[in-house]
Order: structure tokens, then C-alpha cells, then sequence
């Protein structure tokens, strides 16, 4: 098959599902077309990338040169990107084809796809409910074989969870591996791009593509290249995986408790042995981070002012009151949320009580980690306490929504990687995700662990 035959049957695909699912946000088909036919054409004369020809979608928070790219924000609607981020340009490298742009919540502030301004994505497993969030439209085109594969970004578990609730994989690099270069930032400390597709394979030969040193973004890694699916087949004899008891408490569904034992005892069979563990930080992760993710998305989204790009309300009298209406019209509810408890945390008089102190518990957080790996190898939990919940269940009380990341939260305090692979259903027939965190850089040792059990 050519690539432009591939990518006429995803288009077609999508042009018959997408209606109901909303999964993309953006499509240019013709654009999409000329990648495919300029990838033919690399095969033809031998001289083709890993990845040329493969159709993948990209979240709509990459800036795509010629792409429309609005991080699901009435801020952004028209907004045309005018150069390429570090990952896009990756991927054009590896001779990908570009299928589109993903939807997701806006600004990446959510974890159900519902705060997005181009309205809620459903799960194709169930369309009643939520395919998780931020990167709900990239976790749902994956499910719904809309694409091959897909990027995310997880600055809190917006990779892992939607991955969880879709029923697929989805990796967060080491803080640090992908560049944030172009990436629209929410929380720059916490921010990282990595792949999401149907097996621990597809998301080793993603990274291979992804990853790499680049100077524009100052928090990039200089390492030495190295190929993640090196690592695949490997037998799993003599791996310690921890099992932190924080994860198997109180708040837990039991089905999803009782998915992922059995997980731990297939693993157990391919050879591994199972460590408990603690990692006693671990309900200070959610206050913590709704301290520090607002704080620097306050700043962050300062740059929406209406005068250098993006919307601007139509009617204002000074530039103050053009200030006022244009984010007061451009953002939705939960970015103004976030934006009002940053700009109060960070606040002269409350910045020490707050901010300073949710720092110190950070430090803490990550030394649980330290710890926990003098121990075992790679640690394994739930991805999330539940499995996917019914659209508009928890539209009106945030702190029930911020729960759903009480697992993966922790791992981007620490800038540690973690995934998510597909591990059984819960009581309601959706999909569980099994969540696997490793060391730092210890990404080809995960995907060992997944592939072994995929
Ligand atoms: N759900 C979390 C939030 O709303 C995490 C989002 C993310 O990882 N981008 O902030």
C-alpha cells in the first residue's frame, strides 16, 4: 500500500467518524496528501526515514507551520501557526505525514476533553462518556484507528490518563527528552510531549522520531541518541517492580484495583518479582500541584493580551478595558481559574505561605522516588482511580475532576517517565489503564515491561 492510499483511507475514516467523536479540531487534507506523496516518492528512490509515509495526528497544541493551531481555545481560533515546533519538525524529519490537528481541553487544563472550546470529545468505546483528558482527541483517534499514532503532551497526567480511559498506550518522556520548542506552554517546569498509540512498539519507534537535544528550548537534554525499541524483547526474569500501597488505598475503584492485580500476577509469570513500596508523599501531590501548574500558567498565558496574536475583543474604549475583554472573551472558565489562583499564590504576602511552601513539597515528592528505586525497578500502579466517566458527571465540581490525576501527578513533580498500557475492563465495560513509572531515562526498560506483557 502507498502512503497516500493509507492516508486517503484514515481521511476517509475520519470524514465518516469524526462528526460523532470530534476527535480532530483541524483537517487539511491536501496538505496531508503532498506529505504522502513526497513520502512515495522517498520510497521509490530508497532513501526513506523510519517513519516515512505513516499517517500520525498531532495535538492541537504543536504549532504546525500553515496549520491551524488553537490549543483548544476560542483565544486561538484562527490562529495560524507561522513556523514548525521542535516535535513537528521530528516528526516532517522521520518523513511522517501530518493527519491533522487533535483536540484537547483548553490550554491543556482538564482531564475529560470537556473544557476544550471546540466542544467535548467522545470515547469511542462508549460515546456517552469522556475519553479523558487533556489529550482526549489524540487518546480517541487512536482508539477509533483515526490515525496510526498520535503525539500528547502530560504536564499531569494528560498523556497516561486519556491513554487509560481509551484503552491504549501512551508514554511521558523524562522531563527534559522532547523538546518544548513550539509546544504552546501551560506549565513549563512540568510540560512534556511523547507519544500515544496501540502498543508499547508504536510508541518506541514514536520516540525514536521525537526525542532529541534542541537548543531553543533551554530545559532540552544533551544526551547521546538512543533507539527505545532496542530494549523490547527482553526477558522480564529478575525485574522488581514496586508496588506503592499509596496507590491500592482508599479512592480506588475496586474494579480497576482488581484489573491491575491481575496484571501484577501475569507479570509475576513472565518472571518478575514484586516489592512493596511506599511512596508516603503521595497525597500531597494534587495541592502541591494546583499550587505550582496555575502559578506558572499564570505567567505563561500573560502573553494573551490581544495585541501580539490571537483574539481581541471587537469593542473596547481604552487599551486596559482591551486587556479585560479580550481575556475576559478568549479564555474559558477553567483557564480563568487557574490564571485567578496562580496570580494569587504567586501574590506578595501569600507567595512564601503558597507558592515557596508547595515548592519544598515538591523537593519532598521527588525524593520519595529516590527512595522507592533503591528498591525495584520500575514501579506499577493504576493510571487512574476510576475508568471512564459519563460526559457532564463532573462538569461542576472541580476538585472531583482534579482527583482523577491523584496517580500521575507525582511522576511530573519529578520529571520522572511514566506510561500507561491497556490492562482489561472495569465493571462498566471500560478500558483500564496500568500505569508503569520508571527512573529517570529508564523509558527503553518501560517499554520492555509493556511489550513483554502486550
Ligand atoms: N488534568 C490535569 C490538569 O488539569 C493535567 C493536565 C495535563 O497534564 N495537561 O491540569
Amino acid at each position: 500500500i502507498s502512503s497516500v492510499e493509507l492516508t486517503q483511507l484514515y481521511l476517509d475514516r475520519i470524514a465518516r467518524l469524526n462528526p460523532e467523536l470530534n476527535a480532530y479540531v483541524t483537517l487539511n487534507p491536501e496538505a496531508s496528501l503532498a506529505q504522502a506523496r513526497a513520502a512515495d516518492q522517498c520510497i521509490t528512490k530508497n532513501e526513506a526515514p523510519p517513519l516515512t509515509g505513516i499517517p500520525i495526528a498531532q495535538k492541537d497544541i504543536f504549532c504546525a507551520k500553515g496549520w491551524r493551531t488553537t490549543c483548544g481555545s476560542k483565544m486561538l481560533e484562527n490562529f495560524v501557526a507561522p513556523y514548525d515546533a521542535h516535535v513537528i519538525e521530528q516528526f516532517n524529519r522521520a518523513g511522517a505525514v501530518n493527519l491533522g490537528k487533535t483536540n484537547m481541553d483548553e490550554f491543556a487544563m482538564g482531564s475529560s476533553n470537556e473544557t476544550s472550546y471546540f466542544g467535548t470529545v467522545k470515547n469511542p468505546w462508549g460515546t456517552a462518556r469522556v475519553p479523558g483528558g487533556s489529550s482526549g482527541g489524540t487518546a480517541a483517534a487512536v482508539a477509533a484507528r483515526l490515525c496510526a499514532a498520535a503525539t500528547g503532551t502530560d504536564t499531569g497526567g494528560s498523556i497516561r490518563q486519556p491513554a487509560a480511559l481509551c484503552g491504549i498506550s501512551g508514554l511521558k518522556p523524562t522531563y527534559g527528552v522532547c523538546s518544548r520548542y513550539g509546544m504552546i506552554a501551560f506549565a513549563s517546569s512540568l510540560d512534556q510531549a511523547g507519544p500515544m498509540g496501540r502498543s508499547a512498539e508504536d510508541l518506541a519507534l514514536m520516540m525514536n522520531a521525537m526525542a532529541g537535544f534542541d537548543e531553543r528550548d533551554s530545559t532540552s537534554l544533551q544526551r547521546e541518541k538512543e533507539d527505545y525499541a532496542r530494549d523490547l524483547n527482553k526477558p522480564l526474569s529478575g525485574l522488581r517492580i514496586g508496588l506503592p500501597k499509596e496507590f491500592f488505598a482508599e479512592g480506588l475503584g475496586s474494579d480497576v484495583a482488581q484489573a491491575v492485580e491481575a496484571a501484577i500476577a501475569e507479570y509475576r509469570k513472565l518472571g518478575a518479582t514484586v516489592v512493596d513500596i511506599s511512596l508516603p508523599n503521595t497525597r500531597l501531590s494534587i495541592p502541591v500541584y494546583y499550587v505550582l501548574a496555575p502559578a506558572e500558567a499564570s505567567s505563561n498565558l500573560s502573553r494573551f493580551d490581544g495585541v501580539r496574536y490571537g483574539y481581541r475583543a471587537p469593542d473596547y474604549t481604552d487599551l486596559t478595558d482591551m486587556y479585560e475583554k479580550t481575556r475576559a472573551q478568549g479564555f474559558g472558565t477553567e483557564v480563568k481559574r487557574r490564571i485567578m489562583i496562580g496570580t494569587y499564590v504567586l501574590s506578595h504576602g501569600y507567595y512564601d505561605a503558597y507558592y515557596i511552601q508547595a515548592q519544598r513539597i515538591r523537593r519532598l515528592i521527588a525524593q520519595d522516588f529516590t527512595e522507592a528505586f533503591k528498591q525495584c525497578d520500575v514501579i506499577m500502579g493504576p493510571t487512574s482511580p476510576s475508568t471512564a466517566f459519563k460526559l457532564g458527571e463532573k462538569g461542576d465540581d472541580p476538585v472531583q475532576m482534579y482527583l482523577s490525576d491523584i496517580y500521575t501527578i507525582a511522576v511530573n513533580l519529578a520529571g520522572l517517565p511514566g506510561m500507561s498500557i491497556p490492562c482489561g475492563f472495569g465493571s462498566n465495560d471500560m478500558p483500564v489503564g496500568l500505569q508503569i513509572i520508571g527512573n529517570y531515562f529508564d523509558e527503553a526498560r518501560m517499554l520492555n515491561a509493556a511489550h513483554q506483557y502486550q
